[in-house]
């Protein structure tokens, strides 16, 4: 029976009850295979329907009462609470939540980036169909990061409540947790990168394979012991925090030298020259996203860390007869994103360069046609007749028959735009350079000078600074 207006309480009781008998009679194993499929999308959408209505109460009871009924958290009942209350703004987002469209974490996500981005309601509620749940994270920050009409304060508040903690659980566990603005994130991701990968790889070499966190542990104590027994390094860094001049409640600007791990960074020189990034500009931190400029301002004089300057189109336009990517092609390929790029595969370390058309068969690198692989799908490539097609951010992979198996969805970002390459021969090189940077970053200007002469490239006749 379909009953209309407004829901009645009884009715709600009369649907648990319902469930109840359903649930007490469901025998998996009675299921025959063909139907197997199909219950489990109808019992899923059942969750999302009854859990869309849950959020939608929330907001007419207090998070107590809520932990209690639903058997959560305080923290995630007042993430629900909180959710809720910004539905009744979000009349597109409400609306999926009663179709039973979207999952909690999928609502949490979209409704939080709906508040300070409202005309991406219904683009969200659309790739939440179509991505991942991680990628519709990743969409979700992007797309608050990119409305936030203050990130210099947003950093700063960051900054702040920047902590490290550690306490000791009742069984007497170690445990911490460290936060803080993302671009020092993005810091201490490079500082661990080198020793989690060697870590990684020793253990597999030994045939052990433990949890990828347990290696970055490992990596972290690596290096930290590392640092115990270099007082260069050391004295060097723990300088740099003080000797910037900088008062205590603002990020230390220092970026210390030395260092070994390589942070990459992609700025529009407009933006750099202005001091902040106006929409449709570029200030990415590679695996971070979207920062303020002040974030990259540091970083940039570090002779130690590669800067790819966006001007225009014309950033990296590489194309070179040798089997090997050259250091500015890696840097590249690494402001691209730093992560398998066969779809849905999202790992982060280890990966290998792979020439996409079979070097063999073309003798000629260039930048569109490397992608980074994880180890397991590099092999299944090389060796299991497997193939990835398409452009940087619309890759396909095909098993050896030629079947699909996986598509990256129409969204997907890899800054692919920002690094498309121009054919133009052999082993021409050219970074073009703003002309007109002004004068307080200087020392910057004389760090690009240094890496292009490092690295080979070329400034584009008459726009060397
Ligand atoms: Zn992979």
């Amino acid at each position: 029976m379909v009953r209309s207006g407004v829901v009645e309480p009884v009715e709600v009781t009369d649907l648990v009850t319902d469930l109840q008998h359903l649930a007490a009679r469901l025998d998996p194993d009675a299921i025959a295979d063909a139907d197997v499929g199909g219950v489990v999308a109808d019992l899923g959408q059942a969750k999302r329907l009854v859990d869309g209505m849950v959020t939608a109460m929330a907001r007419r009871t207090d998070t107590v009462t809520l932990a209690k009924a639903t058997g959560t958290t305080q923290s995630q009942a007042r993430q629900r609470h909180r959710t809720s209350t910004r539905l009744t703004d979000q009349p597109e987002v409400a609306d999926a939540v009663r179709q039973g469209a979207l999952s909690e974490a999928q609502v949490d996500a979209i409704a939080d980036a709906v508040t300070a981005a409202p005309e991406a309601a219904g683009s969200l509620v659309t790739a939440a169909s179509q991505q991942s749940a991680e990628d519709l994270r990743r969409t979700c920050r992007d797309t608050r990061a990119n409305a936030d009409p203050d990130p210099e304060a947003t950093r700063q508040l960051h900054w702040r409540r920047r902590t490290c903690r550690s306490w000791r659980e009742s069984d007497g566990e170690w445990k911490t947790f460290i936060s803080g603005p993302a671009d020092f994130g993005a810091r201490f991701d490079a500082a661990l990168r080198a020793a989690h990968d060697h870590r990684f790889r020793a253990a597999r070499a030994e045939g052990r394979r433990e949890d990828d966190g347990a290696y970055r542990f490992d990596a972290l104590f690596d290096v930290l012991a590392a640092a115990g027994t270099t007082p260069g390094v050391d004295g060097d860094q723990a300088g740099d925090a003080t000797t910037d001049g900088e008062a205590p409640a603002s990020p230390p600007t220092g970026s210390g030298r030395g260092r070994q791990q390589k942070v990459i960074v992609t700025v529009d020189a407009a933006a750099l020259r202005r001091g902040h990034a106006l929409a449709g500009e570029t200030c990415d931190i590679a695996g971070v996203g979207r920062v303020p400029v002040s974030a990259v301002l540091p970083l940039i004089p570090d002779a130690e860390l590669a800067v790819v300057i966006r001007d225009g189109v014309d950033v990296a336009n590489v194309t070179h007869l040798s089997r090997q990517a050259t250091a500015h092609q890696r840097t590249a390929l690494e402001a691209r994103g730093y992560e398998c790029e066969v779809p849905t595969c999202r790992s982060s370390h280890l990966l290998e360069i792979d020439h996409v058309a079979p070097w063999a068969e073309t003798h000629r690198t260039v930048l569109d046609q490397l992608a980074w692989l994880c180890s397991a799908h590099h092999r299944e490539k090389t060796r299991g007749g497997y193939r990835l097609t398409g452009p940087p951010g619309r890759r396909r992979w095909l098993d050896p028959d030629g079947r699909t198996i996986a598509t990256d969805p129409d969204n997907r970002r890899r800054g692919h735009d920002d690094l498309t390459p121009q054919p133009d021969g052999c082993g021409r090189r050219q970074l073009t350079i703003d002309a007109t940077l002004h004068r307080g970053i200087d020392a910057a200007v004389q760090t690009r000078r240094r890496l292009l002469a490092l690295h080979g490239w070329r400034t584009t006749a008459g726009h060397d600074p």
